[in-house]
């Protein structure tokens, strides 16, 4: 196989690939895996998808069903979960206890692989699972790769957080955390940006954390959906060995493109489409903090009014619980007397599942007031939307950290997160949302970013080739 050039490589004169991917829970996991599964399965690469039933949110659900009908080819594999005796955790997040119950079920993986007809050649896992899917990839000789959802940024604080413990121990106060955690040949995360989980080494989020960062390093190669242009710093570090020596080949593969979902088109669609066609070019302020960032009441009311003080049309996709299927509050109560009918016409406010990627690309969508998921973050990037990143728990401020240096958003950096109960007032987002509406600088450098994106995908950039050198790769049984 070294002697072929990648065009040659569809003849099928070796052994065909079939890939099994390992996905965990939550959308924003989900997100990057189907969307390289669609890609996959475009070009005619056989593909199996371990579907873990049940699911935590009803979107999952949903997701996982649109896949199935989108790509029939795509073969499906149920997995039925263990239980998790929850009782030995306190206070858990559900997507973690999840990722925990998967990490325990994972030896539910062996007569998966081992009965796969034809052969399984190659796995991706997602990174909540490596440490626990390496060790039986290695035993049964199976290639594996890991598909990281997040940045670079991220995944170098993945890469370097096990080093940076070690160091810990040697020092006056092993296992407590500095001021800041320094990654070599990224930027100094202060104490306060990082994930909040991260500051007790005991934390269940933590002890995973720790195991897949350490483990990455066996993995064949790591995909990443970003782009070398936005991340350049992580990614240079991470392949240069830099972080951790002998880091996998890091795949940058972003921005990954969305499949076509049956199960999206929803009735509200047609609505949303007719409201934005009325709006002025660039005037909408769209505002969404991802799957599982559920704001507090009193802070709903505060962005409610801020939006409306803001004099922008905008559009709010607003959620009340971690999971879905527990978020049967009603709008009207929630945003409290009125409020809908006074903005009605000028504000949409919707509990339901939005398109955001076509979204973001609608030309009447100004500005994007997201949590720095980094999913949404290079949606927005890529439809050249700036970003006002309110983060909220988890790796959204590291992300807003490279959002901020990549050029591609404005972080609200003072504005309360994760356990903290400090309210962000009316005035401060509605000054805000105008701030960012009028940072023609801010536009200039995104009109640059969406250029690099797309250059990134096209025919011979980064991306593109990436993806290709690594087809070539799985195809050729390596
Ligand atoms: N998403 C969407 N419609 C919704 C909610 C979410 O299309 O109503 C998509 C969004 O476009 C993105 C993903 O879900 O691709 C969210 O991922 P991200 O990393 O931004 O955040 P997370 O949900 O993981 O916090
Ligand atoms: N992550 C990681 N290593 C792990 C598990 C998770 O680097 O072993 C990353 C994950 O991709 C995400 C972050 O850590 O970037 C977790 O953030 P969060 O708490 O927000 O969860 P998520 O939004 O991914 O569901």
């Amino acid at each position: 196989p070294a002697m072929q050039s990648p065009g040659e490589l569809n003849d099928g004169a070796y052994d065909a690939p079939h890939i099994l991917f390992i996905p965990s829970a939550g959308i924003g996991h989900l997100t990057p895996v189907f969307r390289v599964i669609a890609g996959f399965s475009s070009r005619g690469i056989d593909v199996s998808v371990v579907t873990v039933l049940p699911t935590v949110s009803a979107a999952e659900t949903d997701y996982f069903n649109g896949l199935f009908a989108d790509y029939p080819a795509v073969r499906r594999v149920d997995m039925h979960l263990l239980p998790l005796d929850a009782s030995e955790f306190t206070r858990e997040d559900p997507f973690f206890l999840r990722w925990e119950a998967l990490r325990r079920s994972v030896h539910l993986l062996r007569p998966i692989i081992t009965n796969a007809a034809p052969r399984i050649t190659a796995i991706i896992t997602d990174i909540t699972l490596t440490s626990c899917v390496i060790p039986i990839a290695k035993e049964l000789d199976v290639p594996c790769h890991v598909l990281f959802p997040t940045a670079a940024t991220m995944l170098s604080l993945n890469a370097y957080y096990p080093v940076y413990l070690e160091k810990l121990k040697g020092g006056p106060e092993p296992g407590v955390i500095g001021d800041a955690v320094d990654i070599p040949g990224v930027f100094r995360v202060p104490r306060s940006a990082l994930p909040p989980a991260l500051l007790d080494v005991n934390k269940l989020f933590t002890k995973q954390f720790i195991d897949n960062g350490r483990a990455i390093v066996k993995a064949d190669g790591v995909l990443v959906n970003t782009f070398d242009a936005v991340e350049p710093a992580p990614l240079a570090a991470l392949r240069g060995g830099k972080i951790v020596p002998g880091y996998p080949p890091v795949y940058t593969i972003g921005p990954l493109k969305s499949h076509a979902t049956k199960a999206g088109d929803k009735p509200g669609d047609a609505l949303l489409d007719e409201w934005l066609g009325k709006q002025r070019a660039r005037s909408v302020v769209y505002v969404a903090f991802g799957n599982r960032s559920a704001a507090r009441l009193d802070q709903i009311r505060e962005i409610a009014a801020g939006l409306e003080d803001s004099g922008y049309p905008f559009l709010w996709v607003l959620k009340t619980t971690k999971v879905d299927r527990e978020d049967d509050a009603e709008l009207a109560e929630v945003l409290g007397d009125g409020y809908l009918e006074r903005v009605k016409g000028r504000g949409i406010v919707t509990k339901g599942w939005v398109e955001q990627e076509e979204l973001l690309k609608h030309p009447a969508v100004g500005m994007f007031v997201s949590h720095g998921g980094w999913n949404s973050a290079l949606e927005a990037s890529s439809a050249g939307v700036p970003l006002l990143v309110w983060p909220q728990l988890g790796d959204h401020r590291v992300n807003a950290m490279a959002a901020v240096r990549a050029g591609i958003g404005a972080w609200a950096e003072h504005w309360s997160w994760d356990g903290e109960d400090t309210l962000v007032t009316r005035q401060e987002i509605a000054d805000k949302v105008k701030e960012v509406m009028a940072d023609g600088k801010l536009r200039a450098s995104v009109a640059v970013a969406r250029e690099e994106a797309a250059k990134a995908v096209a025919e011979g950039g980064t991306s593109y080739r990436n993806m290709h050198d690594f087809i070539a790769k799985l195809k050729g049984g390596a």
